[in-house]
């Protein structure tokens, strides 16, 4: 077991390059660090990347701290301009130390490309002879990329679907692609399209799209905890029971219920340079494949009365490919994460999901949101109102000690500073 330890007790007090410094001991990074202080992306770099570029735009990059996922210390990077979510990711792990943190698994990392297939009177034996010729439609997709079937992946299945359309029958065929350590957006996409003509020619059907879908359910990752009931205190317990409870039964509460989970995970796939959409898509969509929206999370009482909470969401990400390999900041991020592979990242992920689920529902069932939102939210107000380096934190502490915080209390109280 390694020396490296998540556990950095006063981390949030410390100096920024104090903080490099403790994250360069604890982690598999070093100089490429470098490139998340100061110097950020270059211009270059980010024509390189998406067109009609103009400039960078730049957030903070946060450390979550004390996470424990299978029996693992990780130190992680979340890139997010809303305060409080790194803290909050952070207590929640730490109140699950305790009890051995994470235990987190994934389902194979496999992708959906599909292929809609129309103008068939008989789409039904058009599917059948798409599956009777499965193997030759596997080679031709597998064609495609020799670097994916060389790293181990390629076309698991494929698998067809007649769909009642206003236009009649769809056939729908499913190319199940592993894509190992890649998100494998481009990879299905390419195989897709190179499988279509010969469906058409299979079926007599006139192919139109040919992508991937972003409903990932075939690419899952899970992660538990327990917090202990001492630990968290026999309300917290009931309240965080309560809170679920009232995201189960009602799609208006639920909403908000999983923006809180994707607090976190967005926060990491947009560190690792990972698509947010492309993972948005999946969890909102994957809450909802049961047909009513459901909470992501699931939060029971075990025997013993502690809290037991589970996650299961898609991560389509990858470790290659991409922005992953192509941004200086999140190849740094991910070899502080020292993930070594795409399913490690998705337990991450899950783990990440389930911890920041846990340290909102918490609060929310205690003594609310706002106040630990408070301190940081001043600080924005007070610059906001015009507050200098120097002026900030005293503008913020006047505000929360008179329960105040609102631009026009902060240019007065800066005034008052000033005269
Ligand atoms: P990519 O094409 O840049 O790289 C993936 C390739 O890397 C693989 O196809 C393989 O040839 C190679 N590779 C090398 N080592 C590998 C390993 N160990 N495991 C697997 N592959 C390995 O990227 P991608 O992952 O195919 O696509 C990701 C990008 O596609 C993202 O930027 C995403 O934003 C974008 N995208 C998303 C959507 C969507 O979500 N709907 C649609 C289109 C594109």
């Amino acid at each position: 077991m390694s020396e490296e330890t998540s556990r950095l007790e006063g981390f949030h007090k410390k100096e920024l390059e104090e903080r490099v410094k403790l994250v360069k001991e604890n982690s598999s990074a070093d100089e490429s660090l470098d490139h998340l202080v100061g110097k950020g992306l270059s211009n270059q770099k980010a024509d390189q990347m998406i067109e009609n570029v103009v400039g960078t735009y730049e957030l903070p990059v946060g450390i979550a701290t004390n996470f424990r996922i299978n029996d693992e210390d990780l130190l992680i990077p979340m890139v997010i301009e809303e305060s409080s979510v790194v803290a909050a990711a952070s207590y929640g792990a730490k109140l699950a130390r305790g009890t051995g943190g994470f235990h987190a698994n994934t389902t194979e990392p496999v992708m959906i490309s599909q292929i809609q297939v129309t103008g068939l009177s008989d789409a039904n034996a058009a599917k059948v002879k798409v599956l009777e010729k499965k193997d030759e439609l596997i080679d031709i997709a597998e064609e495609q990329d020799p670097v994916l079937v060389e790293h181990g992946g390629g076309v698991e299945d494929i698998r067809c679907r007649v769909l009642k359309s206003r236009f009649g029958d769809y056939l729908v065929v499913h190319l199940l692609v592993n894509c190992q350590d890649a998100m494998g957006a481009n990879a299905v996409n390419t195989m897709a399209e190179a499988v279509a003509p010969h469906v058409e020619e299979l079926t007599g059907g006139d192919v139109y799209l040919r992508i991937l879908s972003n409903l990932a359910d075939q690419r899952l990752a899970r992660a538990r905890a327990v917090w202990d009931k001492e630990e968290i205190g026999k309300d917290t317990v009931e309240g965080v029971i309560q809170a679920y409870e009232f995201a189960r039964v009602d799609p208006y509460r639920c909403a908000t219920h999983n923006k809180g989970v994707m607090n976190g995970v967005t926060a990491v796939v947009m560190a690792t340079g990972n698509d947010t959409r492309a993972v948005e898509a999946g969890a909102h969509s994957y809450a909802a494949s049961g047909g009513v929206y459901s909470p992501l999370t699931v939060w029971e009482k075990t025997k013993d009365g502690d809290l037991a909470g589970s996650i299961e969401i898609p991560v389509p990400v990858g470790i290659v490919g991409g922005a992953t390999s192509s941004h200086p900041g999140a190849q740094a991020n991910l070899e502080i994460l020292g993930v070594e592979s795409a399913q490690e990242l998705g337990e991450v992920l899950a783990s990440v999901g389930l911890a920041q689920n846990f340290a909102a529902l918490r609060a929310l069932a205690s003594e609310g949101i706002q106040k630990g939102h408070m301190r940081l939210h001043a600080k924005n107000v007070a610059v906001q109102a015009g507050a200098e380096e120097d002026e900030v934190e005293r503008v913020a502490e006047k505000m929360i000690e008179e329960g105040k915080v609102r631009a026009d209390r902060a240019e007065e109280i800066l005034e008052k500073f000033r005269n």
